[in-house]
């Protein structure tokens, strides 16, 4: 069964629920606090018609989650893809919260989305279509209410857009902090392209000395060599290990001698695939999951790691790019064989956190060195790693579970002292 049939059979908000209830469990959650967490706040769908190149319209669906904002506005990114769902986006907006609650900074969790096939598109439908979106979700975002950012198939150029949008419908005056990952010509931040990968080489880091891997021994698989996937082998790289297999949605090589991250990324970057890399062979997708490495970093979709597969995977560190990629059940079978997973939300919490200092340069109108960005960044995403490798000794309880615990604990205390209104 390719991953893919997999991905449409699991609904993400039924994993996501899973999790919030099993952790509930172990926190012995009072029964209403527990429906709060469970139900986002808001969700808005809405349809956008865009005028197509040919001259004909077309009704796309596009959502906006926001799950909680008891700790501050809402925050989470925007993706065009044609398997959004609001179940998707749901799920994905309460690990907004969980993850935002784990880097300790001040937001909740919000997801956006919109059903279509960017790659089918021209950039003149795309930007039409994007600000149609921005125009519709205006009065539920705001730089003190919900703060979009890219995900999967947009980045800094849909994030102008709807800032463009946003600042004209709202007083005519720029508000850079709407929303973040924007160019830096517009108020993005130095380091933001490079966080989630960077974040995660930190946590990668901080779990190989824990277990005493000897980086310069280490072996990396990439699934998705797309943004996050490209920092994030990169930056591992750095620590002395070497890249062996990566894939895009077009295919999978691999090479265990070593494939030069520079290299690939220059050679996808002219191809639109790692497909067809030069000195590498080429692999299916399942081969490339149970592919034997120290670190494997799954940075495509959700539900790639399941119980199917679970067991064949031969690997010491999961550090999950994605969000999403690995099913409960997976979880289940990977905690028993030992194998040290770094969850999306502590293991990609690089990108919100950039994200946030974004937001924090642009309200004050001043900017950060790059090298304040990342040394920022490596304190909080390493004490965050410490925080939850602290959870998962105390409770004896895999990663993830240790990080949802600590995150509904944040989230619990914020509810519980701001009190419901009326
Ligand atoms: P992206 O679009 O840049 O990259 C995604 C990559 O995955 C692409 O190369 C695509 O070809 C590949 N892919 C798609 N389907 C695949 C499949 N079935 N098998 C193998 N590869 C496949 O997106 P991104 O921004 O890198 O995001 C990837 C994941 O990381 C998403 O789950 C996203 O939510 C998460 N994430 C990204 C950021 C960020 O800052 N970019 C932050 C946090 C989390």
């Amino acid at each position: 069964m390719s991953s893919s049939n997999l991905n449409e059979k699991i609904n993400p908000f039924e994993v996501a629920l899973k999790q919030l209830e099993e952790a509930s469990k172990i926190l012995n959650l009072d029964k209403g606090m527990l429906q709060i967490l469970a139900n986002p706040k808001r969700i808005l769908t809405v349809s956008i018609p865009t005028k197509m190149d040919d001259g004909s319209i077309r009704v796309f669906t596009g959502f906006r989650s926001q799950h909680n904002d008891a700790r501050g506005p809402c925050k989470g990114g925007i993706r065009y893809h044609p398997d959004v769902s609001v179940e998707e986006v749901k799920a994905l907006s309460m690990w907004m919260t969980w993850k935002c609650a784990i880097a300790n900074i001040p937001y909740g969790g919000g997801k956006g989305g919109i059903v279509c096939n960017p790659k089918q598109m021209s950039e003149n439908e795309l930007e039409r279509m994007t600000r149609r979106f921005a125009y519709l979700i205006a009065d539920i975002i705001g730089p003190y209410k919900d703060i979009p950012a890219p995900d999967v198939y947009t980045g800094g150029k849909e994030m102008a857009w709807i800032m463009d949008t946003y600042s004209i419908l709202k007083g005519n005056y720029v508000q850079p902090e709407v929303i973040t990952g924007k160019p830096i010509a517009i108020g993005g931040s130095l380091g933001r392209n490079e966080a989630t990968g960077r974040g995660l080489a930190y946590t990668v880091r901080e779990a190989a000395k824990k277990i005493d891997i000897d980086m310069k021994q280490a072996t990396i698989v990439v699934q998705g060599f797309g943004n996050a996937g490209q920092f994030a082998s990169k930056l591992v790289g750095e620590q002395g290990s070497k890249m062996i297999a990566a894939s895009d949605s077009q295919g999978a090589i691999i090479n265990k001698d070593g494939i030069d991250a520079d290299a690939l990324i220059k050679f996808k970057k002219e191809t639109g695939t790692v497909a067809g890399f030069e000195n590498a062979k080429s692999i299916s997708n399942e081969e490339l999951l149970e592919t034997e490495c120290t670190i494997l970093i799954p940075a495509a979709l959700e539900n790639q790691i399941t119980k199917n597969n679970a067991d064949k995977i031969k690997t010491k560190i999961i550090a999950e790019a994605a969000n999403g990629p690995t099913t409960p059940e997976a979880d289940e079978i990977l905690f028993k064989n030992d194998i040290l997973v770094i969850p999306d939300v502590l293991a990609n919490g690089g990108g919100v956190t950039v994200s946030y200092y974004e937001w924090l340069q642009n309200l004050r109108r001043e900017y950060w060195k790059e090298e304040e960005v990342n040394n920022r960044l490596d304190i909080n995403i390493t004490k965050s790693f410490f925080d939850v490798y602290d959870t998962h000794k105390k409770y004896n309880v895999d990663m993830r579970k240790a990080a949802t615990l600590l995150a509904i604990n944040r989230v619990v205390e914020a509810v519980n002292i701001r009190g419901l209104w009326p």
